[in-house]
């Protein structure tokens, strides 16, 4: 049983870099908990000073409730895996395996029981003799999980480690970590800059940015109620499309002014949404994701196509809306002169679609999300 607390925690590197941001981060116990973010906002450093690599400069870090902001890593039992997989070329899998135990003085026996008992666990039970140059990267990748978990330790943290491997076995290997995980339910803690791996393995997702600590929920909370434009459009590929749109009163209801076309909002939004007609008149920077659209012939969004991409069982169209467009940058939201918003939207495999056309699009009002166009917060229920 182990959960991680991490209080008001800073990092400011010896040379002033300050990596970290007074977070507040809670790790339940047994749980697979993703840090994502893209490169340089900070995981990794969050990760090792759970490990105890590196000394917070400000704040509390609670193991099962204990302080140990002064504990060294061996005292914190932390099993660490990183992306090389750093396996002894000389030793059989099955010595690979076994080495933590064997350095720990347990009788030859014991070691080979467990040794052979992990190995059932990772599916490479049938490989025990291999010198690891003889194994597939898959197969390395779960040898040096072995070696990590061998000594049950009270928490598993995890550095990219998966960003070695190509892309078929990326994605074998991640849900190979997932089963390991649910199996032994030791608490973890998964660094990825990668969304889709985040969504997932993750029971539940941080994302971080600028050292900063954004929004903490399952993969589903993240992609329904994203808390800012850098969390909606950071999940999901392709990513959120986001213009400038204006809500107005429509007789019987609200609608949206988006570029020169109407939306009526039909549909009662989704929990935790915004209620429309307290909005009423605020330009906002309006988000609906990809599948949120429909090409119907009588479609209220008129878009005009610039390309189209095969992607086997439907196509991709990436389009143009005659709204400004909102893009968030390193120093905040930059709205276009231009009045031209890029879109992307799904159609059928086989369906006709002509370049520069315009294509009908009907949005699903229930799930459009909104967002204050100075600070990007979303806005909520
Ligand atoms: P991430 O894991 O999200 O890529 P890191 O935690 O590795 O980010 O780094 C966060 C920031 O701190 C980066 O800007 C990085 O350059 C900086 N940084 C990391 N380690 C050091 C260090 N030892 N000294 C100074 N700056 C560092």
């Amino acid at each position: 049983m182990t959960t991680i607390q991490l209080d008001d925690v800073s990092k400011v590197y010896p040379d002033g870099h300050v990596a970290v941001h007074h977070i507040a981060l809670a790790v339940d116990d047994g749980e697979f908990h993703v840090l994502l973010g893209p490169s340089g906002c900070g995981k990794s450093t969050v990760l090792r000073m759970i490990a105890g690599l590196e000394d917070a400069t400000h704040g509390e870090l609670r193991l099962d409730g204990v302080r140990v902001n002064d504990v060294g890593p061996r005292e914190r039992d932390v099993a660490m895996a990183f992306q090389t997989h750093a396996l002894y070329p000389q030793m059989t899998v099955a010595e690979n395996i076994g080495f933590p135990l064997k350095m720990a003085g347990l009788r030859p026996r014991v070691v080979a029981e467990r040794v052979e008992e992990i190995a059932r666990l990772l599916h490479v039970d049938d490989v025990l003799d291999r010198r690891p140059s003889r194994l597939s990267g898959g197969q390395q990748q779960r040898v040096s999980l072995g070696r990590s978990i061998i000594r049950s330790p009270r928490l598993f943290l995890m550095d990219e480690p998966l960003s070695n491997l190509d892309a078929h076995l990326r994605i074998e290997a991640r849900s190979e970590i997932v089963r390991i995980q649910r199996e032994l339910r030791t608490t973890t803690v998964f660094v990825t800059h990668d969304q889709e791996e985040a969504m997932a393995m993750a029971d539940r997702i941080t994302v971080m940015r600028d050292g900063l600590v954004i929004q903490t929920g399952t993969p589903t909370e993240l992609y329904e109620r994203p808390a800012d434009l850098f969390v909606a459009q950071f999940l999901g590929s392709p990513q959120m499309n986001v213009m400038v749109a204006r809500v107005i009163e429509r007789g019987d209801g609200s609608a949206l002014e988006i570029g020169s076309h109407t939306i009526p909002i039909t549909r009662t939004p989704r929990e935790g949404h915004v209620c429309w007609s307290s909005i009423v008149g605020r330009r906002i920077a309006v988000g609906v994701r990809p599948e949120s659209l429909t090409r119907v012939a009588d479609g209220e969004l008129l878009a005009s196509v610039e390309s189209t991409e095969s992607l086997g069982a439907e196509q991709l169209v990436h389009a143009l809306v005659d709204a400004p467009a909102v893009e968030l940058t390193a120093t905040g939201i930059e709205i276009s002169h231009g009045r031209e918003s890029p879109i992307t939207a799904f159609t059928g495999a086989h369906d006709a679609v002509s370049l520069w056309e315009p294509f009908a699009l009907r949005v699903d009002t229930a799930a459009i999300h909104a967002f204050d166009l100075e600070t990007g917060q979303a806005l909520a229920a």
